[in-house]
């Protein structure tokens, strides 16, 4: 069959009407390239689950890529690639254009922490034959969510000399892992009453760690010697030694893919690790930009982008003016001209729960990574607010190189809010706005993402650092 004449009308509308199209459909051969993309992604995940492990596995991929660790007052030429390690916590990769530093920089900020549960300072005790840690969460949980899972964990203690333990368990085959426990149905009537966010309280998601006694009638918690000692044989630390700790439980299930089709990537810290590894995967496969690129991954975005490796301090700032003085120019002037991508995420519209979003404002799977002019809640309070002339250059970015890309608004108008990074970006006097990766479930202990759109994330950040 032949296809059919458009009528006037129907031209008329395609020439005037604008819709974000489906990615498989306009470009089903995009399909395959961005499963081959996630492969890395997937892989990568699996191995820098938490801040401290991204930013070694983003250093490791740095140098396989020749970039050395920055050095302050020496001058660099167009085309260096240099790095910058804040506290093992939060990275900045640079690689230095060929315009002057005057015209501006290009950057992309993501973070790399995401929801968690992490220890109290004294987190070890026994109660009713049971070894438990007491956990303080970290960022926006739903905290329903996290008992049953199972957990592994991360971190670093620091020992009375000095020594810095690293702490992987529960990654491995064969490791054992935690869990947080909950009432079972039969005995949850009581608690099945409460308002969802009264049912949990923090001080109940504690973590099983053992049930078996050191067998001597003469010491009082038995249960919590045993779990101590284990760690000691394995780890060689003793109890004081949590009180000089960052210790973080996190899902102990590896990336996947979702869907018989398997369209999409399932795991843990998508938010914002999936905009975190595109963006690095962007300036590592930059080798020649235009424009000097910095491609910073932060630390504590989910508790407000606070502590000395968050946005909300002044590490990207004297970085920028190191470069500044190295180049021998204001650090002011390259601020004002200076370019950022707010690599961050959104909320997909999720079809079970359509009564969050406005249908025309949300962003939907397979159509793209989601360009978010704002965030923010109750009449956009808090938000950066892109300016029309900062979208229109991003867009045109992204046109030029032919990324399909959507809009997207964080849920309908006061249902609920957020935030991201920008606002502390926009308060150095640089232009910025979110562009991400809509995601389903976030904050969950499995988050959901569209392969394609992850793909022209990619594709969008590679675009904007040429
Ligand atoms: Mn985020
Ligand atoms: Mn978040």
């Amino acid at each position: 069959m032949s296809e059919k004449e458009k009528t006037a009308g129907e031209k008329l509308a395609e020439e005037l009407f604008y819709k974000a199209e489906n990615i498989a459909k306009k470009a089903p051969e995009q399909v395959e390239e961005a499963a081959a993309f996630c492969e890395g992604y997937k892989n990568f995940l699996n191995k820098a689950k938490t801040e401290r492990e991204f930013v070694s596995e983003a250093i490791a991929m740095l140098e396989a890529n020749g970039y050395v660790p920055f050095v302050a007052g020496k001058v660099y030429q167009a085309g260096d690639k240099v790095y910058k390690n804040n506290r093992g916590k939060a990275l900045i990769a640079t690689t230095i254009g060929q315009k002057p530093l005057t015209e501006g920089i290009r950057l992309n900020i993501a973070h790399i922490d995401s929801p968690r549960v992490d220890l109290k300072p004294n987190p070890l005790y026994e109660k009713d034959d049971l070894a438990l840690f007491k956990t303080h969460y970290y960022g926006g949980i739903r905290k329903y969510q996290w008992p049953t899972v199972p957990l592994a964990m991360h971190g670093v203690l620091i020992k009375e000399d000095g020594e810095k333990v690293e702490v992987v368990i529960g990654e491995k085959e064969g490791d054992p892992v935690f869990c947080i426990t909950d009432l079972l149905p039969h005995l949850a009537a009581q608690q099945s009453q409460r308002p969802l966010k009264d049912a949990f309280s923090g001080e109940d998601l504690n973590i099983v760690i053992g049930s078996l006694p050191f067998v001597d009638e003469s010491v009082k918690e038995p249960v919590k010697l045993m779990a101590m000692k284990l760690m000691h044989d394995e780890l060689g630390i003793t109890e004081k030694d949590f009180l000089r700790a960052e210790i973080e439980f996190v899902p102990a299930y590896k990336a996947c893919d979702v869907g018989f089709d398997r369209s999409i990537v399932g795991a843990y810290g998508q938010d914002d690790k999936v905009c975190a590894y595109t963006a690095l995967a962007a300036e590592v496969g930059e080798e020649n930009p235009t424009w000097t690129t910095m491609t910073v991954l932060a630390d504590k975005e989910e508790i407000g982008s606070t502590g000395n490796t968050g946005l909300n301090s002044n590490f990207v700032e004297y970085f920028i003016q190191y470069l500044a003085e190295m180049a021998g120019v204001n650090d002011k002037e390259v601020l004002e001209h200076s370019i950022c991508l707010s690599a961050d995420v959104n909320a997909a519209y999720d079809p079970t729960y359509p009564q969050v979003h406005e249908p025309m404002n949300a962003c939907y799977f397979n159509k793209g990574c989601v360009l978010t002019k704002y965030t923010g809640a109750r009449g956009k309070s808090g938000t950066n607010d892109a300016g029309a002339e900062l979208m229109a250059k991003v867009i045109k970015i992204m046109d030029d190189a032919g990324v399909y890309w959507q809009s997207g608004e964080l849920g309908a108008v006061d249902v609920g809010g957020g935030g991201t990074v920008a606002k502390f970006v926009a308060e150095f006097n640089i232009d910025v706005v979110d562009l991400g990766v809509p995601i389903l479930s976030m904050h969950a202990p499995f988050e959901l993402a569209s392969k394609l759109d992850i793909y022209n994330t990619y594709k969008a950040f590679a675009a904007f650092i040429k």
